[in-house]
Formats: C-alpha cells, sequence, structure tokens
C-alpha cells in the first residue's frame, strides 16, 4: 500500500467520530439499564468498595442482534468497520487524548476526601496524565475503568465481525480466518461471561486511569489484536488437516490453563476451603493458594493466555512474522506484569510470599522460567 493512501485513510472523520459516540452511548447506556449481578469489586484502601454492574454478556449479545437485523435489513453495512479501520483507528486516538485530558483536569478539581478516590498528584504533568492520577474516576454512575476495557473487548470482536464481513463481500473468506474468528469469538464470549473475575484484575484493582490504560482498553486491544484477521484478508494461507487440529488443541489446552487457573484463584478467595481438583486446596498462611495450578506456577493463568494468543496467530502460518504481533507483545506485557505482581505479593504478603516462593518456584512457565 502507498503511503499517501495510508496517511488518506488514518485521517479521522465525522462519520468515524459519530460511529464512535453511538458506540458509547449505547455501552453507558445498556451498561446502566440492562439487567446483570451487581459484584462487589475488592475492598479499597479506605475499606470502602466499588459495585460492578455485570451485564456485559447481554449488552454485547444485543449489540451484535441488532446491527446484525440493521445489516440485513440494509440499513448499514456489515463491513462498514473494516472499511474505515483506519480512520477509526485515528479517532479513537484522538479520543483516548482528549478524555484522558479531561480526567487528569477533572482529577486535579476533585477533592474527595476518601482516601481511594483521592488523585495522586506528582506535579510532573506528563507522568500523571500517562499513567492517571486517580484509581477509580467515575461518571454519572459509570466506573470508566470498567467502562473502558468492556469497550476495547467489545470493539475487539466488532472488528472481527466486520472484517469477516468484508471478506464474506470480496469473496475471499478462507479456513484460516474461519479458525481465528471463531477462537477469538469464543475468548471475547468466555471474557463477558465470567466478567465479574475482572473486578478482581490488576488494572482495575492496581492500575490508575490515565492515557496509558485507556489508549491500551480503547485502541490497542481491539486495533492491534485483530491484526490477524486484517493480514488474512489480503494474504491466502493454505493450512493442513494437521495443522488445524494442532492450532485447535493449542487453543483448548491454553484455554484449559487460562479458565481453570482464573477461577481457582476467584473461588480460593470467595471460599478458602473450596476444593480445588476434587481435594482439599493447599493454603500458605492462610492466604495464598498452592494447590491446582496456583501449585505448578506462580501465574500459569498468564500461560495460558499466552497459549490463547499464540492460537489466535498460528491459523496465519509463518510466512509473516506480522501476525505474531500480539503473542510476542503480550508475551514482553506478561514477563514485565509478573514481576511487578511479584513486587506488591512481596510487600502484601512478606514471609508467606517467600514461602510460597519456595514452594512453588516457577513463575510462568514451569520448569523454564
Ligand atoms: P492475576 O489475576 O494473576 O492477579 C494477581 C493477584 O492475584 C495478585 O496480586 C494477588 O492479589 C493474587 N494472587 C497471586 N497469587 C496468588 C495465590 N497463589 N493465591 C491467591 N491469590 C494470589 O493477574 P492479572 O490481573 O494481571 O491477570 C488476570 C488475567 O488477565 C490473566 O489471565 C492475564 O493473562 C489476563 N491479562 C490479559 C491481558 C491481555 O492483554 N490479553 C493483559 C493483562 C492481563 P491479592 O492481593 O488479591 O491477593
Amino acid at each position: 500500500m502507498d503511503l499517501d493512501v495510508v496517511l488518506s485513510a488514518l485521517t479521522p472523520s465525522w462519520t468515524s467520530a459519530v460511529m464512535l459516540l453511538a458506540f458509547f452511548t449505547y455501552l453507558a447506556i445498556a451498561g446502566s439499564i440492562l439487567p446483570g449481578r451487581i459484584v462487589p469489586g475488592v475492598p479499597l484502601s479506605d475499606g470502602s468498595r466499588l459495585h460492578y454492574r455485570c451485564n456485559g454478556l447481554l449488552a454485547l449479545l444485543l449489540l451484535v442482534s441488532v446491527l446484525g437485523i440493521s445489516s440485513w435489513m440494509d440499513l448499514l453495512s456489515p463491513a462498514a468497520i473494516a472499511d474505515r479501520g483506519l480512520e477509526l483507528l485515528s479517532t479513537t486516538f484522538i479520543f483516548s487524548v482528549l478524555v484522558t485530558l479531561l480526567l487528569y483536569i477533572s482529577g486535579c478539581g476533585s477533592h474527595h476526601q476518601s482516601s481511594s478516590l483521592k488523585p495522586h498528584i506528582s506535579g510532573n504533568l506528563l507522568h500523571d496524565w500517562w499513567f492517571g492520577i486517580q484509581l477509580n474516576p467515575q461518571f454519572m454512575g459509570i466506573d470508566l475503568k470498567f467502562f473502558f476495557v468492556r469497550a476495547g473487548m467489545m470493539g475487539w470482536l466488532l472488528i472481527n465481525l466486520s472484517v469477516l464481513a468484508k471478506s464474506i463481500k470480496e469473496s475471499n473468506t478462507s479456513t484460516s480466518l474461519i479458525l481465528y474468528e471463531v477462537f477469538c469469538l469464543l475468548y471475547i464470549l468466555d471474557y463477558f461471561f465470567y466478567e465479574e473475575y475482572m473486578t478482581s484484575t490488576w488494572d482495575i484493582i492496581a492500575e490508575r486511569l490515565g492515557f496509558m490504560l485507556v489508549f491500551g482498553d480503547l485502541v490497542w486491544i481491539p486495533f492491534t489484536f485483530s491484526i490477524q484477521g486484517w493480514w488474512l484478508l489480503y494474504n491466502e494461507v493454505d493450512l493442513t488437516s494437521a495443522a488445524i487440529v494442532a492450532n485447535c488443541l493449542v487453543f483448548l489446552f491454553g484455554y484449559c490453563v487460562f479458565r481453570g487457573a482464573n477461577k481457582q484463584k476467584h473461588d480460593f478467595k470467595k471460599n478458602p476451603k473450596a476444593p480445588i481438583w476434587g481435594k482439599p486446596p493447599k493454603v500458605i498462611g492462610q492466604k495464598l493458594l498452592a494447590s491446582g495450578y496456583w501449585g505448578i506456577a506462580r501465574h500459569c493463568n498468564y500461560l495460558g493466555d499466552l497459549l490463547l494468543a499464540l492460537s489466535f496467530s498460528l491459523p496465519c502460518g509463518i510466512s509473516s512474522p506480522l501476525p505474531y504481533f500480539y503473542p510476542i507483545y503480550l508475551f514482553i506485557l506478561l514477563i514485565w506484569r509478573e514481576r511487578r505482581d511479584e513486587a506488591r505479593c512481596a510487600q502484601k504478603y512478606k514471609e508467606v510470599w517467600a514461602e510460597y516462593r519456595k514452594l512453588v518456584p516457577w513463575r510462568i512457565f514451569p520448569y523454564i522460567y
């Protein structure tokens, strides 16, 4: 593709701004009114808790149905998002910059007494804008952190579905594209099915909401996780049956480890006596789980996620490194994240964590790392 074409495709447009605002408005309304389990978040530093309405799956299914019916009635083109991929990317980027500037300004002006809602201002404007100054900013009763990650995951699925529609329109749908689409669909549906688990993850409990997180949720997740789909629109891959079976096995194994590990920790936090793989759990210092996946490596959930990421790229074959962007990025992110989490846990759990480390020496990859 020539550079001029790419640059002109990257120019934001009013149409993409309207599409983006319509999406956010839908999410804000659906998230506030659709029924869903109200889940208490982890206790904040002042002992209070936020509450999250976990209705993401319903909101997603309703949105996809409405868009599907509108396309069927010829009210909109199902390939509209794929046709405007680059301009939506630049519009979302600009939105992320603007919204985080507003977050910074409103954070500076807020005078919350509660320590968990108090802004943390370092005085370095760039640092504070990048990392954020508020842990749990709210807007009209909406928790913005929970909102943005939900928008990112749904945006990823919408892009994928639109890429699929474009490939059908251009009669170049391949087995590879279908494999990629199905794996991502299952992963995203699973994410929303277990949305309440999100309320205890690092991003929600430890990261402040600044440009880094908003950009990660709104731009990075939907636009870079979908690279494989875009790539398959323009490149042909011949997969053997053995390669397809192997690819499905990587996905299934990755899924079992990822979901199994996250579920074991979640269940353990709710009920420390809940059996793990049919046996009473091994618990260290009455705080840390050391059985099941958590007895194999200290972050088996990251291993599962990495295998899943790999399974999303394998349908693209090995002719280009580009479709491997997501697993490579995730590898770097999770290695870094594990180090930060390790430091946090060592500080929080002290000698109990040291004992856990001794009992479970592997960080992510058993017998390797
Ligand atoms: P975890 O869900 O692993 O949460 C880490 C926290 O769990 C620790 O801080 C500690 O918190 C608790 N913990 C750690 N070890 C134990 C133990 N043995 N027993 C009991 N509690 C323990 O990390 P993340 O929030 O980073 O990740 C959640 C999921 O999201 C992962 O599956 C990850 O792969 C995925 N993810 C995906 C990304 C992507 O881009 N695809 C990006 C980032 C994450 P506490 O203080 O509560 O005890």
